[in-house]
């Protein structure tokens, strides 16, 4: 192969037609939509980088696994080969299925949750903190101080802040601390990686303390490769051997089958201790289904068996870091305001850096998303004081943290063309960013605005 080119490491055998829009169709789209891209239909869109879950697609031999896919009630085929992979990769005794990533962490934090616990993780990822608080307990959030630097490069900008772990064990008493979750990647900041170093640290503290210490393995894969090229002493090592070494660590895991497990729905909750699992099945078999297909089909537990092995194919997981770095650094390169270093699965971009000109008042991420979709039917993700501003008594803004924009990547969908389609959208939008205006709230729910909120511009 040659050495310089990273290419798409597979060829396309089914096409989903993309319906390409323009300019005044967009427009009127946007406006229907009230300014809010959630509103939108998915075939107002022609690049959707919304999100990267549940959105992979699926290789010809997952889809060949769905045809073979066992349906029986108990101790279906499909189950036993779903298992044996989970168990063979986090060396967990019990592996409880479920129908995403959002259902296991039900089933464990209202068991080890309620009132006077505290987590501690690098970043919970919001169902998780969402099912933490749920239960009664509280979130805490200890990443990095790199972390909070938008343009200072860490190899791992995704570990957990150990001091501040020692800290706060000692602060409210170990007993008090229901487990230690290290999200890997961290979701936060487009996919962060973890360094086995920091992984083993947390591991010793938990263990010297007798804490749970539990890994959100969503983007393991992605993961391993940052660890495999960064990190002294895992350069000979596979990607699925890092992540094994990484999940031994840990005494258990959950996992969103819907990132790295290549596929569009699934998940699984995977532990060591036999109490706990027997105590989260029982719930599982009351909530999700029997303790051999939880939340899903036959079909489906193949598809993961399948995507789980796939996922750690070297060609795919250099294509797919190398293809968010490419977007990433072009981005750089053109003077759009990034995150840095790229992460995994996301870019982040800064539209508060990008457009000074629009007070965080005006939504300046709402506004960079709105553009994106006018100009080119790109659709992305706000994620500042839109999804995270709060208002006070008196109508005010509370502002989110940052105000940031995201380009999620969907596994193996677009092509380098489509990137570069991105690339050279925001080449347009850079020389046109005094033009651009912000939006103000016409509507707004309760909770979650992001999801139906009503905008109109600010002429
Ligand atoms: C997606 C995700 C979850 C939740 O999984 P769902 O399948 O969406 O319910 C949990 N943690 C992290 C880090 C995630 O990215």
């Amino acid at each position: 192969m040659h050495q310089k080119i990273t290419i798409e490491p597979f060829r396309i055998k089914v096409v989903e037609q993309i319906r390409l829009s323009s300019d005044d169709e967009r427009r009127d789209f946007l406006e229907k939509a009230h300014y809010n891209l959630f509103l939108l239909h998915s075939d107002e869109v022609i690049i959707d980088l919304l999100t990267d879950s549940g959105t992979s697609a699926m290789s010809a031999e997952q889809w060949g696994g769905i045809m073979r896919g066992d349906e029986s009630y108990a101790g279906a085929r499909s189950w036993l080969r779903m298992e044996s992979e989970i168990k063979d990769l986090t060396g967990c005794a019990f592996i409880l299925p479920t129908h995403q990533g959002r259902a296991a962490e039900h089933l464990l934090y209202n068991r080890i949750g309620g009132q006077g616990k505290v987590f501690i993780s690098n970043t919970h990822f919001d169902t998780t903190r969402a099912n933490i608080e749920f239960s009664g307990a509280t979130a805490i959030d200890i990443p990095i101080e790199a972390a909070h630097h938008r343009d200072e490069y860490d190899p791992f900008k995704g570990n957990l802040d150990t001091k501040k772990l020692e800290a706060l064990i000692k602060q409210h008493g170990p007993e008090n601390v229901g487990a230690v979750i290290l999200t890997v990647t961290n979701n936060t900041g487009g996919g962060q990686p973890v360094s086995m170093g920091n992984a083993r640290a947390i591991s010793d503290i938990c263990k010297a303390h007798g804490i749970r210490f539990i890994l959100d393995a969503c983007r393991i894969a992605e993961n391993a490769y940052f660890i495999k090229h960064r990190e002294k002493g895992y350069q000979a090592k596979s990607y699925r051997e890092i992540a094994q070494e990484m999940f031994r660590l840990a005494d258990g895991c959950i996992m969103s089958a819907k990132k790295d497990g290549l596929v569009n729905m699934g998940g699984f909750l995977a532990l060591n201790d036999l109490d706990l699992a027997v105590q989260c099945r029982t719930v599982l078999i009351i909530t999700e289904g029997y303790a051999t297909y939880g939340g899903l089909s036959g079909r489906d537990m193949e598809a993961i068996a399948i995507g789980l092995k796939e996922v750690f194919d070297p060609d795919y997981l250099e294509y797919r870091i190398k293809s968010t770095a490419y977007l990433g650094q072009h981005l750089r390169d053109i003077g759009v305001p990034i995150i840095w270093p790229p992460g995994g699965h996301a870019i982040y971009i800064d539209a508060k850096a990008f457009y000074p000109h629009i007070p965080v008042e005006e939504f300046p991420g709402q506004a960079l998303a709105c553009e994106l979709y006018l100009k080119a039917g790109i659709r992305c993700c706000e994620i500042g004081s839109v999804m995270f501003g709060k208002n006070d008594e008196n109508g005010k803004l509370i502002p989110a943290a940052m105000e940031l924009v995201r380009l999620a990547i969907p596994r193996r969908v677009y092509t380098q063309s489509h990137i570069d389609y991105v690339v050279e959208t925001f080449r347009e939008l850079e020389q046109e960013r005094d033009r651009v205006h912000g939006y103000r709230i016409t509507y707004e729910p309760p909770f979650l605005r992001h999801f139906t909120a009503r905008f109109e511009p600010v002429s």
